[in-house]
């Protein structure tokens, strides 16, 4: 990481009409030369409307964007230098692949063509027009055309949207490497979030217009500051405890706390870190339901009047109505109340 980062967005804020909450509220982040940084967050929570406030065709009503140090709030879009491969991907039905590689291509080569095409695993493809192309290839292409540009920052929105579970997969990891080869700094809005955890470095997520918490996937899995950061990225079970500094009295008994706490708080404890033990007595909970998936299972189970679940990969094989001990291994987290 260098000091200055690529990009620096602060305090944006973008209200559409007079009444209302606004599409994006004071929202700030750096994002550094090569990182990859994924916007998530639910339908209508801004993302588009903060991609595009970067991209130059939305004009903050507040705030300030700078690329590499230098204010673009007021730049006009095809002034910034910046690539972007929107859901609309819209290549030039009129030219072949080639042209519309090179449409906004530094150099005009054809080894320019011949690059662009490759990193995106199309060679070859150069004198096909767009509606010779599958919904999948048009997409590439139109990343293709984004490269070609040698833009030091592209943004993405929903780009591999059209493509098929496999082929989004492989596509996805190459074009990560072939990103981070080339040092290009991402800014990715996807409804995925298997995509935003391996595609992205860090993560940004948002709601009603407001950044909530910002990350790795790995701080912001384990360490989710409140119930809809937990709930949005992955499962967890929300559990109520009294808690005494680095402990907390709850239905599964005595917990441990990733961070000291006092007095009554609502604790998010992850299927995974859960464990599930035959109770040779009455126990704390009883499974009231088994659900087999492949590679583990998920158990649910009765604990205090509350439903758990329970993900088990190697475990006691346990029916309906089993009596069981539930522990938690490692920390639970306390989460903050809904602002
Ligand atoms: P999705 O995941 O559904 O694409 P998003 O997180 O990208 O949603 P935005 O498209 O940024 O959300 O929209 C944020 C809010 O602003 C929404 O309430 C939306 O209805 C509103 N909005 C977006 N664009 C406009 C516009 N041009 N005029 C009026 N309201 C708009």
């Amino acid at each position: 990481m260098t000091d200055t980062p690529l990009l620096s967005v602060r305090n944006l804020k973008r209200q559409f009409g007079k009444a209302g909450p606004a599409a994006v509220e004071d929202v700030s982040f750096d994002l550094a030369p090569g990182e990859i940084l994924a916007l998530i967050g639910p339908s209508g929570c801004g993302k588009t409307t903060t991609l595009r406030m970067i991209a130059g065709f939305e004009p903050p009503d507040h705030g300030a964007i700078s690329l590499r140090g230098r204010d673009i709030t007021a730049t006009p879009a095809e002034k910034r230098g910046i690539g972007m491969v929107f859901q609309d991907y819209a290549l030039f039905p009129h030219m072949d692949v080639a042209r519309n590689i090179l449409f906004g291509a530094r150099e005009k080569t054809p080894q320019t063509v011949a690059r662009a095409l490759s990193m995106v695993g199309l060679d070859g493809y150069g004198s096909r027009y767009p509606d010779e192309l599958s919904g999948g290839q048009q997409q590439r292409i139109a990343l293709a055309r984004s490269f070609a540009a040698e833009p030091s920052l592209i943004l993405l929105d929903e780009p591999f949207s059209n493509l098929d579970a496999a082929l989004r997969h492989a596509t996805r990891r190459e074009i990560r490497a072939l990103l981070k080869n080339a040092g290009i700094g991402i800014i990715i809005v996807t409804h995925d979030q298997e995509e935003a955890l391996s595609f992205a470095d860090r993560l940004a997520l948002m709601r009603d217009g407001r950044i909530v918490q910002h990350g790795t996937g790995q701080q912001i899995y384990d360490r989710p500051v409140d119930a809809f950061v937990a709930t949005f990225l992955g499962r967890t079970n929300l559990v109520p405890g009294t808690a005494r500094g680095e402990l907390c009295d709850t239905p599964l008994g005595t917990v441990r706390l990733a961070a000291p706490a006092e007095g009554q708080v609502t604790l998010s404890m992850r299927p995974e870190l859960l464990e599930l033990q035959a109770a040779a007595e009455a126990g704390n909970g009883r499974v009231t339901g088994v659900e087999f998936k492949g590679h583990d299972m998920t158990y649910w189970v009765d604990c205090a009047g509350r439903e758990m679940q329970v993900d088990v990969m190697n475990g006691p094989r346990l029916g309906e109505g089993a009596a069981v001990d539930l522990s938690l291994r490692g920390e639970a987290v306390v989460l903050r109340d809904p602002a």
